[in-house]
């Protein structure tokens, strides 16, 4: 394999984390033991000959991944692992300074700066990285933050006026909801101070930048600038949109990024590949070449903004959420375009399962108003001519259907999931 991303790796620091991962974790120890890892190797591109590390990895030797006394762990986030049993990421002190530092470059690059009121609406406890990194992100910036966290349209309105909100954090699916709120209690929201939304956890455009579907419901009913942004809680870094609005940009201190096609050579600009991970600079649990399992297409040109640092285009989709149809595959993005796009849905989940040949079986959840409206016979041309599959369809009341997408114990909205 050819290192083609040779010329933006920045050495030294690539050279520093790769010697204390296998100094100090277990894991990498083991992993990188044999592995000539001074500076002319890493300069020579000694990375691309070294194992991935994978989500398996992750979750079955957690706590090899402890790079450093347990006594020197200042938070202990979790996120999902392979098997549905969290997996633990450890961060020092430092750590939580370079996550501050990374939503700090990350929330200035959407043009916000100390002058912001931002109004957290994604929850900061259960041991969430994303809430903590937004928090941290804001008093970096020196702005001020609300937090009120997820659901509970009403109280979200009534601190944004009481408190003169200027930037959302938010998943784009609960804009929606948010919206509808306001319509059906007559919130003049138009008049609101929100000039801008961070949205999190979803896709918010197309392969060409332009809004997808969701963005652009809630653009043409509320017209605030939207901002996409990428993160895992293991990268512990985002890739967050400039007002360029061409994809998130990395910040190349924190991470040294690898965008890997299925062939396993690596993307070029414009290409799709698996993001792959190396972390820069962190103490408690360091990563080397971590699959992330999301595909995203890489860019490499210098973006109009002037920053020079690659960028990721919208997560097109998760490498296990494929869903195999007749012989086709259709990633979960298409199937949300599809209810997206009908303005009389507001929430809906997807169920994926697998039939007594083997095959995905696909059933949409909906609202129980939906099933005897006009737009059903629609929905159904939109799903033959989009996914060129007609689901099956479950008609649920709407507050427990919005139970089932919003979960008390999810960061994200549950939209997809496979049985
Ligand atoms: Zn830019």
């Amino acid at each position: 394999m050819t290192f083609i991303y040779k010329n933006m790796v920045p050495i030294h620091s690539l050279y520093k984390a790769l010697s204390y991962a296998k100094e100090n974790s277990p894991f990498y120890a083991e992993k990188l033991n044999g592995f000539d890892l001074s500076e002319d190797a890493v300069k020579n591109g000694i990375l691309t000959q070294l194992p991935f590390t994978t989500k398996d990895d992750l979750a079955q030797r957690n706590k090899d991944f402890l790079a450093t006394s347990i006594k020197n762990i200042a938070e202990y986030v979790t996120t999902s692992g392979t098997s549905g049993s969290p997996v633990t990421v450890y961060l020092t002190k430092n750590d939580l300074k370079r996550l501050a530092l990374n939503e700090k470059v990350s929330l200035s690059c959407t043009g916000a700066n100390e002058d912001d009121i931002f109004q957290l609406l994604t929850t900061i406890d259960r041991q969430f990285m994303a809430g903590l990194a937004y928090y941290l992100g804001v008093q970096e910036i020196g702005a001020g933050m609300v937090r009120i966290g997820p659901g509970v349209p009403a109280l979200q309105w009534k601190s944004i006026f009481e408190n003169n909100v200027t930037v959302l954090i938010a998943v784009p699916s609960f804009i929606i909801t948010l919206l509808a709120y306001a319509k059906k209690n007559n919130i003049d929201y138009k008049k609101s101070s929100v000039k801008k939304i961070v949205c999190i956890g979803e896709a918010l455009r197309e392969d060409d930048f332009s809004l997808n579907v969701l963005g652009k419901r809630i653009q043409e009913d509320w017209d605030v600038e939207l901002y996409s942004t990428y993160a895992s809680t293991e990268m512990g870094a985002a890739f967050t949109e400039c007002s360029a609005q061409q994809g998130g940009h990395l910040n190349p201190d924190l991470l040294f990024l690898e965008v890997i096609k299925e062939d396993g050579t690596y993307a070029v600009n414009g290409e799709i590949g698996e993001v792959v991970a190396t972390t820069l600079g962190v103490e408690g649990t360091p990563l080397v070449r971590y699959k992330t399992g999301d595909l995203a297409r890489y860019y490499s040109e210098t973006c109009s903004c002037g920053n020079k640092s690659p960028r990721l285009g919208p997560i097109i989709g998760r490498k296990n959420q494929m869903i195999k149809y007749k012989g086709t595959t259709i990633f979960p993005n298409s199937i949300y375009e599809v209810f997206d796009q009908q303005p009389s849905i507001t929430c809906y989940k997807v169920e994926v399962s697998k039939d007594y040949l083997g095959n995905d079986a696909i059933t949409v959840l909906l609202e129980k108003k939906i099933e005897n409206s006009p737009e059903m016979n629609q929905i159904i041309a939109d799903c033959q001519a989009k996914i060129k599959v007609v689901p099956h369809f479950v008609f649920l009341e709407e507050d427990y259907l919005r139970s089932q997408v919003f979960k008390k114990n999810n960061r994200k909205p549950e939209k997809i999931v496979f049985k």
